[in-house]
């Protein structure tokens, strides 16, 4: 071989090596696939849609610039399907993703768009670490004109690979912005700029420039329950409140065996005097009772209404799934009264 000859080959190997340095370089992002509408083609509104596998999802133009992604199928369900059996599951999965993957700089989640916010918040509030969890879906079926689910994940796996979403826990990706899983909720039931953070608005703006957060802190509280063997949660349910509403509900939850009550309470956590009564009843037999409000935003004080307990601005599924969880740790109201305070 002549010695120019061996440099050409010299040069070559050093750029396919610089070359599979940079490929190595690139931000590892795992999505794990749980179902829903981003996970659909066809009528998922009238029952007959297709489920498309999540590695198809990610068969997007250009996401191998952003981000070196790996995938896997969890589930395939609605989010319906979606409780605190597979809660406690997919922390499992994902914790064992960041022990075992010490180079994934965060996971991805699809699901379901109705129940995501639960999940979000479940995941944010047990998951340990800084590394990032985004959890995204869509309101468009995959094959429908229009469909969101492509620049969603695309924006998902983006804030995963993100350094600066390290330290904020989960977070929802959806219509271009990035949500707190505390704050997040959806607010209509067809568009897709549904999911909204009522009093705080978004934590970020993320487009094809990249991940702009408002507040350059993270201030990601660490995470508070650890599910150690939990295979399920205590029994906590949601009842309305509205005008002419009995103590029906009530006592049949309270002896279906809840352990607490949510209240999706008028105005300020209000209740009917029959559904008062019956939380009297409840209390007494030891059910941890939370006034949240049916108004969509706004604070129920969290230390003001005697027996019961204000949900602050948690709306009934958010705090549904902390009192599920503080009922986990103890069943003494004060000490729950504290956790939904220390939660605000
Ligand atoms: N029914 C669907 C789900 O939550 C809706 C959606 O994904 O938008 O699984």
């Amino acid at each position: 071989m002549r010695i120019q000859d061996l440099s050409v080959v010299l040069v070559c190997a050093l750029v396919g090596q610089t070359a599979s340095l940079a490929q190595s370089a690139k931000p590892q992002v795992h999505v794990v696939g749980t179902g829903g509408t981003i996970g659909s083609a066809g009528g998922y509104w009238t029952g007959n849609a297709t489920r498309v596998p999540v590695e198809d999802l990610l068969k997007i133009p250009g996401i191998d610039s952003v981000a070196t992604v790996t995938t896997e199928q969890f589930l395939n369900v609605p989010s319906s399907a979606i409780g605190p059996v597979r809660w406690l599951e997919l922390n499992r999965r994902i914790s064992e993703l960041f022990r075992s993957r010490p180079d994934l700089q965060g996971v991805v989640v699809t699901h379901g768009t109705d129940t995501m916010e639960e999940t979000a918040y479940f995941l944010d509030l047990t998951i340990d670490g800084d590394r990032a969890v985004i959890v995204t879906g869509s309101m468009r079926p995959s094959n429908m004109a229009g469909a969101d689910g492509p620049a969603n994940l695309m924006n998902a796996v983006r804030a995963a690979a993100d350094t600066a979403s390290r330290g904020r826990g989960t977070m929802v990706l959806m219509d271009d912005r990035l949500f707190s899983a505390r704050d997040v909720t959806k607010t209509n039931s067809t568009r897709v700029e549904t999911f909204q953070a009522p009093e705080r608005g978004p934590a970020a703006i993320v487009d094809p420039e990249g991940v702009f957060y408002r507040s350059k802190s993270p201030g990601r509280r660490a995470a508070q329950f650890d599910i150690g063997e939990l295979v399920d949660l205590p029994r906590v349910d949601i009842i309305y409140s509205y005008p002419g509403a009995d103590s029906v509900v009530v006592d049949a939850v309270v002896a279906a065996g809840a352990k607490g009550l949510v209240f999706a309470g008028v105005g300020r956590g209000g209740l009917t005097g029959s559904q008062s009564a019956a939380v009297r009843r409840a209390v007494d037999k030891g059910v941890i009772v939370v006034a949240s409000t049916r108004t969509g935003s706004g604070r129920v004080p969290v230390g003001t209404r005697g027996t019961t307990i204000g949900s602050g601005d948690l709306n009934p599924q958010k705090a549904r799934v902390l009192l599920s969880l503080a009922l986990t740790r103890t069943n003494d109201a004060t000490q729950i009264r504290k956790i939904f305070a220390d939660n605000q």
